[in-house]
């Protein structure tokens, strides 16, 4: 049986993919920050075919991310990951610039790198991106820049890590960032979705990733005004999960077809 690991499973987008992901015959590891909500989760996700179990992970906390891998590492691998966890805070200071990027940016950065190693041949990564990584409230260069080919994952680290800082300084409008921390960091989700793809093409696992818009979508994040069901958003999410071999890497994907961002 294939084994997935889902992030932020205990409502939304996240807990759907487990049902969709079990209802497929997967056994899907339901984490979430709190330990009795991952535990209530794998609870209401299990129907079969396959099976859920619960792990608490914050993906803020490096000392979660690391128990995580010590647990999968115990179960013999993995072959899907969902980097669902994320958040749409209000207001725009430095406090929303560095939590957004920390949960919704190095969150999935950091899970992704401790639990590659442990990935089986045939993985799938996928990151639960937006459409709102759309980049253009930035300008051209500070746009151009997660697009630059001989970019590394610590130079998009360090542009990112510059818009925290600009908005700290007051100075984010004037060095070319938007008023959305939300987009910053899924503009850096998508461009890290690029660069791991391009790393993977040497990888003789043939793992694939790639980021997913699933539309707006009727969650606590989405509001209960948005036009898309939970069942349909977490639908494009679970597609990318379950690609067939030879499939596309390293895109943006909505609806199941390619989008720009
Ligand atoms: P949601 O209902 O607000 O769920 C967010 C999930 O992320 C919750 O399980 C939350 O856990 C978890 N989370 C937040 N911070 C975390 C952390 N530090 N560590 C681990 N988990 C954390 O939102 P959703 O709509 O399902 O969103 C899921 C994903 O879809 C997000 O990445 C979001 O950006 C993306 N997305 C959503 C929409 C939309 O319209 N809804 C559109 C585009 C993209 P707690 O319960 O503990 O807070």
């Amino acid at each position: 049986m294939k084994t997935a690991v889902v992030t932020g499973a205990n409502r939304g987008i996240g807990l759907e993919v487990s049902k969709q992901l079990v209802s497929k015959g997967i056994r899907v590891i339901v984490t979430a920050r709190e330990e009795a909500a991952a535990r209530e989760a794998a609870r209401s996700v299990v129907a079969g075919p396959g099976s859920a179990e619960p792990f608490a992970l914050d993906v803020t906390r490096p000392g979660t991310i690391a128990a995580l891998a010590d647990h999968v590492r115990g179960e013999g691998g993995l072959d899907i990951l969902v980097n669902n966890a994320g958040v749409a805070l209000n207001g725009f200071d430095e406090r929303v610039a560095r939590t957004t990027l920390d949960v919704n940016f190095h969150g999935p950065r950091l899970v992704t790198a401790a639990l590659l190693p442990l990935m089986r041949s045939g993985g799938r990564i996928v990151m639960v991106s937006s459409g709102l990584a759309d980049r253009g409230g930035m300008s051209r260069p500070v746009a151009a820049r997660f697009t630059d080919p001989s970019l590394t994952e610590a130079d998009l680290v360090a542009h990112v890590e510059k818009f925290v800082r600009d908005v700290a300084a007051g100075a984010h409008r004037k060095e070319g960032w938007p008023t959305s921390a939300y987009a910053v960091s899924k503009a850096g989700l998508n461009a890290l979705t690029v660069l791991l793809a391009r790393r993977l093409a040497a990888d003789r696992r043939r793992i694939l990733v790639n980021a997913v818009c699933p539309g707006w979508v009727r969650t606590r994040m989405g509001g209960d005004g948005a036009p898309v069901s939970v069942e349909d958003g977490a639908r494009g999410v679970v597609w990318a999960a379950l690609l067939p071999e030879g499939a596309p890497t390293g895109g943006f994907f909505r609806d199941e077809a390619p989008a720009s961002w």
